[in-house]
C-alpha cells in the first residue's frame, strides 16, 4: 500500500516535473535555433550580396574593357593616320601601296583589326582590306553601308552616335583640335558584333587639307582573340558570345547594346563566387559555433534536469513529511482526510459502499505514562506496522494522533464483512508486544461508519465513527460497534445528563450515601464511605457508575468532588467515632491546587483529618508517580489516611504499594464475590491480606454480601469490612440512628460468627 500512496504522489509529481521542464527548455532552445537560424541566414546574405556585387563588378569590368578597347583601337589608327605623310598619301595623291602596307597590314598586323577601309573626301570607298589582303569594296556589298553612321559623325553630320563617342577637329568656334576628328561605336558587322572606329586623316597645320580630308575606318570583331585576350586579362573563365535567349545556367552575362539600346550580343562567362567562398570560410565556424550551442543547451537542459530533479525529490519529500506522521510513517489525519474526501466523492458517483474503521488503543496511556515515551513510541510504530501488515492493498491506514488510528476500506461488501475485518484488526493488536524488552499489552476499541450516497462530508462520517467508538468504549472496550443512527441519541443523552449533571451540581441537587464499613465482627461500625447520588427530576435515581464517567470525560468531576468532600466533612462531623472514607477521581487528584483544596475544606467544615480517608484507584498513581507521592505525604503531613480502592483490578502492582504511603488496602469485591467458589479467588484474597498485613496496612474487603464471606475473609485477618450484609449504602440519617443503635447495645461478642461457626 505504501509502495502505491508512493508512486500515486510520485506519478503526481512526475507529472508536473516534465510539465516544468519542458515549458523551462522550450524557450531557451526557441532561442537558440532562433539565433542559429539567424546567423545562417546573415551568412547566406552576405554570400549572396557578395556574389551580387562581384557579378556587377565583372560586368562593369567587361563593359570598361570594351571602352577601353575601343579608346585604344582610335588611337592605333591615329598612330598612323595623324601625320603629314598621311596626309600626303592618302589625301593629294592616293599611294594605294603605301595604304596598304602602313594602313591596312599595320592595323592588322600589329593591332589586330579585322577590317581596314578609307574613304576619300567625298566618302567613297577606295580602300578596304579582308583577311591580310586589299579587296574591291564593292567586295563587301551593302555592309560598307552599315558604316555610314561613324562616317556621317567624323564628317560631323548628324548620326546616331552618342556625343561622348564623337569627336570632331574643331570647336564650336572653329578653333583646330590637337586631336584628328574621330568616332568610334559597337555595332553589328556582316552579322557579327564589332567594335567600328573612324578617324579623319590630319596632319601638321602646314599640310593643306580637304575640306572633307579622308577618313581611315577599322572593324574589330568581339570574337575569339578579342574574347581570348579578355578572358585572360580580365579573368572571366569560358568567356563566350551566346544568343541573346540561350540559358546561360549560374554563368554570369553581359549585353551589349547599341546607342539606340537594341541588344547586338551577349557575353557570358564563368563568374567568381565569393559568396560560396565565404560560406566555405565561415562554415567551419559556424560548424563550431553551432556545437558549442548544442553543447551549452545540452549542459544548460542537464543542469537544469538536475536541479529540477533535486526541487522534485525536495518537494516530495516535503509532501511525504506534510502528508505523513513522522512516528509510524503511516499517512497523517491530513492524507486520510483528502483521501476520505475523494473516497466520498468516488462512492457519490459508482454507489458502491466504503466504510471508515476509527481506532482507539487501550491502556496505551498507561504504557506510555508507567515505561516512558521511548517505550510508548516503539509500541505507535508497531501498532502501525501489524495494521499495515493487516489491511489489503486498496486500504489505507493512517495514524490520527496520539494512540488514534483509522482505516479506509474504500469497497466493502457487506457489513459483516466489516465486523470481521474490526475482529481481525483487535486480535492482531490485543496479541503481546515485545518492546525493549518489556512485553506489553493493549487493547483495541473499533468504531466503524460505512460510507454511502446517502452518508455526508468528512467531518460527519468522521463524528459517526467516533460516535461508533465511543460506544466501544462504554461497552467495555476490545469490540468494535458500527454506527447506527441510535447511537446519536446515546451521544445526545449524554450530552443532556452532562448538562442536568452541571445543573445538579449547582443547584445541590446531589446527594450522599453513607455506606458502613464495620469491624472483623461485623457487629462495630468503624467508618462510612461517601457514595454520591443523584436524584435526576425525570429518569430518577441515576447511578455512580453512569453519571461518574459523564463528569470525568467533562471535567464536571472537579466541582463535584469538592461538594462530595465538603458535604461529607460536614455531615459526617456527627460522628467523630467514624473514618470518613471518600473517593477521588484520578482528574481530581492530579490536579496541582488538590492538596491545598483538601486543606481548605477541612479548615473551612473543621473535620478532623486524621478521620478523612482518601480512597485512590491504581489508574490515579499511574504515569504520576512523583507528584502523586508529593501530594500524599502533604496530605499525610496534616494527618489525611489514604486507602487504594478496587485493589486487584488493576495493576496490583506491589511498587506501587511500597513507594505511596497507603493506610489501607480496599480488596475488591469481584474477588470477594468469588471466594465460595473460586480456589484462586480465595488465594489471592488470602495473598493480599499478608501483603497489606506485611506492609503495615490495614485491609478492607468490599462488597461482602453472604456470611460465609465474611466467615472467610475474617479468618483470613482482614481488619474492616463493607458490603451489603453490613449496611447498604443509607443518608446521615441512617448513620446517625445506627450509630445511637450501637451504642445503645454497648460493646458485644461476636455471637453471629460464632453461631454460624456453630
Ligand atoms: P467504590 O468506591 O468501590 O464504591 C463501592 C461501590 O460498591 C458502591 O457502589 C457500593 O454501593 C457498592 N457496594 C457496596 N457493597 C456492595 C455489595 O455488597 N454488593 C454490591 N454489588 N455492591 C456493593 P456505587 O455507590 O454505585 O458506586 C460505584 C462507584 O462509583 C464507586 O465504587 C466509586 O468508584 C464511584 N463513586 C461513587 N461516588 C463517588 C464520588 O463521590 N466520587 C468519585 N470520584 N467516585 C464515586
Ligand atoms: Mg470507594
Ligand atoms: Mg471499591
Amino acid at each position: 500500500m505504501w509502495r502505491e500512496v508512493r508512486t500515486r504522489l510520485g506519478r503526481i509529481g512526475a507529472g508536473g516535473d516534465s510539465r516544468m521542464r519542458r515549458s523551462a527548455v522550450a524557450p531557451i532552445v526557441l532561442v537558440i535555433v532562433f539565433a542559429v537560424v539567424c546567423v545562417i541566414v546573415a551568412v547566406q546574405w552576405s554570400a549572396y550580396r557578395a556574389d551580387d556585387v562581384a557579378l556587377h563588378q565583372e560586368r562593369q569590368l567587361f563593359a570598361r574593357a570594351i571602352a577601353q578597347r575601343r579608346g585604344f583601337i582610335l588611337r592605333d589608327i591615329e598612330s598612323i593616320v595623324a601625320s603629314d605623310n598621311a596626309v600626303d598619301r592618302l589625301s593629294n595623291s592616293f599611294d594605294w601601296t603605301w595604304v596598304h602596307d602602313r594602313v591596312g597590314l599595320r592595323l592588322k598586323n600589329y593591332f589586330d583589326q579585322s577590317h581596314v577601309f578609307v574613304v576619300d573626301s567625298s566618302d567613297r570607298f577606295v580602300y578596304a582590306m579582308a583577311g591580310r589582303s586589299s579587296v574591291d569594296p564593292k567586295w563587301f556589298g551593302t555592309a560598307t553601308a552599315d558604316l555610314a553612321p561613324v562616317i556621317d559623325a567624323v564628317r560631323g553630320r548628324p548620326s546616331p552616335l552618342k556625343p561622348e563617342d564623337v569627336e570632331t577637329s574643331r570647336t564650336q568656334t572653329g578653333a583646330p583640335l590637337p586631336r584628328p576628328a574621330h568616332a568610334s561605336r559597337v555595332q553589328m558587322f556582316i552579322g557579327r558584333p564589332a567594335i567600328v572606329a573612324a578617324v579623319a586623316v590630319s596632319g601638321t597645320s602646314r599640310m593643306r587639307l580637304p575640306n572633307q580630308p579622308p577618313i581611315v575606318l577599322s572593324v574589330t570583331y568581339l570574337r575569339d582573340k578579342f574574347l581570348g585576350a579578355m578572358s585572360r586579362r580580365l579573368e572571366l573563365p569560358h568567356l563566350r558570345i551566346t544568343g541573346l535567349t540561350t540559358p546561360v545556367g549560374q554563368d554570369n552575362t553581359f549585353d551589349l547594346y547599341d546607342e539606340a539600346g537594341r541588344p547586338l550580343a551577349r557575353f557570358a562567362w564563368t563568374p567568381k563566387r565569393p559568396g560560396a567562398e565565404i560560406i566555405r570560410n565561415v562554415m567551419p565556424f559556424l560548424g563550431i559555433a553551432l556545437a558549442a550551442f548544442v553543447l551549452l543547451t545540452s549542459l544548460v537542459v542537464r543542469y537544469m534536469r538536475r536541479t529540477e530533479a533535486t526541487i522534485a525529490a525536495g518537494e516530495d519529500q516535503m509532501r511525504h513529511l506534510a502528508m505523513h506522521d513522522a512516528l509510524s510513517g503511516l499517512p497523517n489525519r491530513t492524507f486520510f482526510g483528502e483521501r476520505l474526501a475523494e473516497l466520498i466523492e468516488e462512492v457519490r458517483r459508482s454507489g458502491h459502499t466504503a466504510a471508515v474503521l476509527s481506532i482507539d488503543l487501550d491502556r496505551f496511556k498507561e504504557v506510555n505514562d508507567t515505561l516512558g515515551h521511548l517505550i510508548g513510541d516503539a509500541l505507535i510504530r508497531t501498532v502501525g506496522q501489524r495494521l499495515a501488515r493487516l489491511l489489503r492493498g486498496s486500504d489505507l491506514v493512517a495514524r490520527l494522533g496520539g494512540d488514534e488510528f483509522a482505516v479506509i476500506a474504500p469497497d466493502v461488501g457487506e457489513l459483516g464483512d466489516l465486523q470481521t475485518l474490526a475482529d481481525r484488526i483487535i486480535a492482531a493488536l490485543r496479541a503481546p508486544y515485545a518492546v525493549m524488552g518489556h512485553t506489553l499489552a493493549i487493547g483495541a476499541s473499533i468504531g466503524i461508519t460505512s460510507i454511502t450516497r446517502e452518508t455526508g462530508e468528512v467531518a460527519d462520517i468522521m463524528r459517526r465513527a467516533d460516535v461508533a467508538l465511543y460506544r466501544a468504549k462504554n461497552e467495555g472496550r476490545n469490540r468494535a460497534c458500527i454506527y447506527d443512527a441510535a447511537m446519536d441519541a446515546d451521544l445526545r443523552e449524554r450530552k443532556e445528563m452532562e448538562r442536568d449533571l452541571k445543573d445538579a451540581i449547582e443547584y445541590n441537587d446531589l446527594m450522599i450515601a453513607y455506606q458502613p464499613l464495620v469491624g472483623p465482627s461485623g457487629e462495630t461500625m468503624v467508618g462510612v464511605e461517601a457514595l454520591c447520588r443523584w436524584h435526576h427530576p425525570t429518569l430518577g435515581e441515576i447511578p455512580p457508575a453512569k453519571f461518574i464517567p459523564v463528569a470525568e470525560h467533562s471535567e464536571l468531576i472537579i466541582p463535584l468532588g469538592e461538594w462530595v468532600l465538603r458535604q461529607a466533612c460536614l455531615e459526617a462531623k456527627a460522628w467523630p467515632a467514624l473514618t470518613l472514607a471518600v473517593n477521588v477521581s484520578p482528574l481530581q487528584f492530579r490536579r496541582p491546587d488538590f492538596v491545598k483544596v483538601v486543606a481548605r475544606i477541612l479548615a473551612e467544615t473543621g473535620f478532623p483529618p486524621e478521620r478523612l480517608e482518601l480512597e485512590l484507584t491504581e489508574s490515579t498513581l499511574v504515569g504520576n508517580v512523583e507528584e502523586a507521592g508529593t501530594a500524599m505525604r502533604e496530605l499525610k503531613a496534616l494527618g489525611v489516611q489514604f486507602a487504594l480502592d478496587d485493589f486487584g483490578t488493576g495493576y496490583s502492582s506491589l511498587l506501587y504499594l511500597r513507594t505511596f504511603p497507603f493506610d489501607k488496602l480496599k480488596i475488591d469485591r469481584s474477588f470477594v464475590r468469588n471466594i465460595e467458589n473460586a480456589a484462586d479467588s480465595a488465594a489471592i484474597v488470602h495473598a493480599v491480606v499478608s501483603l497489606g498485613r506485611g506492609l503495615g496496612m490495614k485491609v478492607t474487603a468490599e462488597g461482602v454480601e453472604t456470611a460465609e464471606q465474611h466467615l472467610f475473609l475474617r479468618a483470613a485477618g482482614v481488619h474492616s469490612l463493607q458490603g451489603f450484609r453490613f449496611g447498604r449504602p443509607g443518608t446521615a440519617l441512617d448513620i446517625t440512628a445506627r450509630l445511637l443503635k450501637q451504642a445503645d447495645a454497648g460493646p458485644r461478642t461476636l455471637a453471629p460468627i460464632a453461631s454460624l461457626a456453630g
